[in-house]
């Protein structure tokens, strides 16, 4: 078959992202040498898997490295390991779009924040491979997957298109070469192609990867004859040698006193494909009959699928500093999705399967390990450094709520949470923190549920519980009404929603007296009452005066065990099934609305006018709510009927 050379256009996407590279500012340009490095471990990992059950793949003979090699004189650099390869479709695919779940978003998102700092942006996608265009105006790969015989090329100028052709190639794996541009030190391209600059990139950013990083190094020497004596004459020999640059010792067997933040940092950078620096590192160990390393790290920007469906997590899974799981779900719960890092146990089998390691005790008991040293962690923060905890939580807070509405992990997870509440407009506050602020008489912890901050600050049902002194929390996320369901006691005090059951504040005494003056108003006014509660039949279960209410007339209240109506439009929202709920319509007593009510009640009880001013009544304590109201054009005739009257 004739070689065969086609000429392709870069996705979209691939394509801006290219572009940017070609263009970018970007001061660390060789963080391209670590993106290449990167890609060649993944792929002597990934053909190491897939040997464990095809042999055929691998000649076991050869270790299996990344080589790198410069020619000054040429101007270029390459970078190659015997790993698995890609076939042409794979080159196509994987060097042609950006393989990733993360496409599309990315797309929106960098056309966005056009001028925003796409440097930034582009480190929350890790775009590896197209880094290479910072350094280079021509790539071309050389690749051969393991178990095929033919192998690809891939070219690209960085214009808008690539060619892949028919290539040769010894054995499987992958050759990358940069055709370097010039180099520019004052702009963070400095020489490539000089030793001492590949050398110090390859230690400072990649010493860590577990596979040998070859340098080739050549040097000159006199030729010597058989008894060593220099021959006078003669051309001097050139001797090449492939010397190893980093020292591969797994960043986590070492003593965390003898390892730099940086060297940290950039293996949480390997391992996580983010360009920043982490969060937060928490590493912890444990000797005995099993014995275990773990290293992980909070991203300091959220990974960009975090509320993706479907998503993958989980750390990585070393036996003896054998990568053997690159995202083991069984490590972490869901909720901490967003760790990244590395667990090590030399007690566990190398052949693992999956399933095996689901049902291990062990692997379980190091999970709970990592849920208590990470809230732990947080915790701390939260304590010590209170501004840097809001920023995590301004991240990472809607997860965390995750993790609170599940039982096992509530406990650990309930004094992180922040709310939003009426004591401070501008603060969050943690559930200690409100706790500690609580009335003497407050029995209960109390919050709100709503659509917005704004939505329930002016809530009707707030009205008594501010005038007596006491702080609500605003729940105002929508998992928050999932969480509320839960989130039922913290610190020994009930937590209780303002807007469900019966209401009563203060001392036994005030109680009382509240409940006698509430009885004998409801006696007097039993026969309007029962005419409204006729009237509003269909949309409401009671009728009844109120004791939250202080200011406004009405207001629409659930009982201890209802739905909230934000929960019930949630449910529907999802197409799920939702029980339609009656609620109690509360109405304040001292209200002049009231007295109005009476009077056009005692004068004729027949009146339309009751019925009308009932279902005025109800539409706008729904209003009030932010629910919507049942017949939006009566009500609105209604008001203006209202107004033409006055
Ligand atoms: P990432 O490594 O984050 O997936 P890259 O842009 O660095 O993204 O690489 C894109 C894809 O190209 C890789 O996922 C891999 O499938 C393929 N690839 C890149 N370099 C190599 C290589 N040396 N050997 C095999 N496949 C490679
Ligand atoms: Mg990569």
């Amino acid at each position: 078959m004739a070689a065969q050379t086609e000429s392709y256009t870069f996705k979209s996407e691939a394509q801006q992202l290219l572009d940017l590279m070609v263009h970018s500012l970007y001061s660390h340009k060789e963080i391209f040498v670590r993106e290449l490095i990167s890609n060649a471990s993944d792929a002597l990992d990934k053909l190491r898997f897939e040997a464990l059950t095809d042999k055929s793949l691998r000649d076991e003979e050869t270790p299996l490295r990344v080589r790198i090699l410069a020619d000054a004189d040429g101007r270029t650099l390459s970078i190659s390991d015997n790993g698995v390869g890609m076939s042409r479709e794979e080159c196509i695919e994987h060097l042609g779009t950006i393989a990733r779940s993360g496409t599309k978003e990315f797309a929106e998102r960098i056309s966005e924040v056009k001028d925003a700092d796409p440097e930034s942006l582009i480190g929350q996608f890790g775009v590896g491979f197209y880094s290479s265009f910072m350094a280079a105006d021509e790539v071309t790969v050389v690749t051969r997957r393991a178990g095929e015989e033919g192998a690809t090329l891939w070219r690209s100028a960085g214009g808008g298109t690539f060619e892949v052709g028919d290539a040769e190639r010894d054995a499987a794996g992958t050759t990358v070469t940069l055709h370097l541009r010039d180099a520019d030190p004052d702009n963070g391209l400095p020489d490539f192609t000089d030793e001492w600059t590949l050398k110090s990139t390859i230690k400072r950013y990649s010493d860590f990867v577990t596979y040998p990083i070859e340098l080739r190094t050549e040097r000159t020497e006199p030729k010597v004859d058989e008894e060593g004596e220099e021959i006078e004459g003669a051309e001097p020999e050139t001797i090449v040698e492939w010397v190893t640059v980093n020292s591969m010792k797994a960043i986590w067997t070492r003593n965390p006193s003898d390892v730099s933040e940086e060297e940290y940092a950039e293996f949480y950078k390997h391992i996580s494909h983010d360009w920043e620096p982490p969060f937060e590192r928490i590493s912890f160990a444990a000797e005995g009959a099993f014995s275990y390393r773990a290293l992980l790290f909070i991203p300091d920007r959220p990974p960009f699928d975090l509320f993706y469906r479907d998503q993958k997590w989980g750390l990585q899974l070393y036996v003896n500093r054998v990568l053997i799981q690159e995202r083991s779900e069984d490590l972490v719960p869901e909720w901490l999705r967003f760790m990244r890092g590395v667990v090590d146990s030399p007690d566990l089998s190398l052949n693992v399967s999956r399933e095996i390691l689901q049902q291990d005790r062990r692997v379980g008991a190091i999970k709970k390990r990592v849920v208590r040293k990470v809230t732990d962690a947080l915790a701390k923060i939260q304590q010590e450094d209170r501004e840097r905890y809001d920023s995590f939580w301004e991240k990472y807070g809607r997860v965390l709520k995750e993790g609170a509405a599940d039982q096992a992990f509530a406990e650990k997870v309930n004094p992180l949470l922040l709310f939003a509440s009426s004591a401070d407009e501008s603060k969050l506050t943690s559930l200690a923190e409100y706790v500690e602020r609580m009335a003497e008489d407050q029995e209960a912890i109390y919050f709100i549920t709503g659509e917005s901050r704004a939505a329930v600050a002016r809530s009707p049902h707030l009205e008594a519980f501010i005038a007596k002194g006491y702080e609500v929390l605003y729940l105002v996320d929508p998992i928050d009404e999932i969480l509320a369901g839960h989130l039922t006691e913290f610190a020994e005090k009930p937590l209780r929603s303002v807007g469900k059951g019966e209401v009563e504040l203060g001392t036994e005494e005030e109680k009382q007296e509240a409940e006698d003056a509430r009885k004998e108003k409801q006696a007097t006014h039993e026969a309007l009452l029962g005419a409204l509660q006729t009237t509003l039949d269909e949309h409401v279960k009671e009728v009844r005066f109120s004791s939250r209410l202080t200011e406004s007339a009405a207001c629409l209240v659930g009982e201890e065990h209802d739905l909230s109506p934000q929960l019930q439009r949630m449910l529907k929202q999802a197409n799920q099934e939702a029980p339609a709920m009656k609620r109690i319509l509360e109405l304040n007593a001292d209200h002049p609305v009231l007295e109005r009510l009476q009077a056009l009640y005692d004068e004729d009880a027949e009146s339309p006018r009751v019925a009308e001013y009932a279902r005025l009544l109800h539409a706008q304590a729904l209003v009030a709510e932010g629910s919507p109201i049942p017949d939006p054009v009566e009500f609105s005739r209604l008001v203006v009927d209202l107004m033409v009257r006055a």
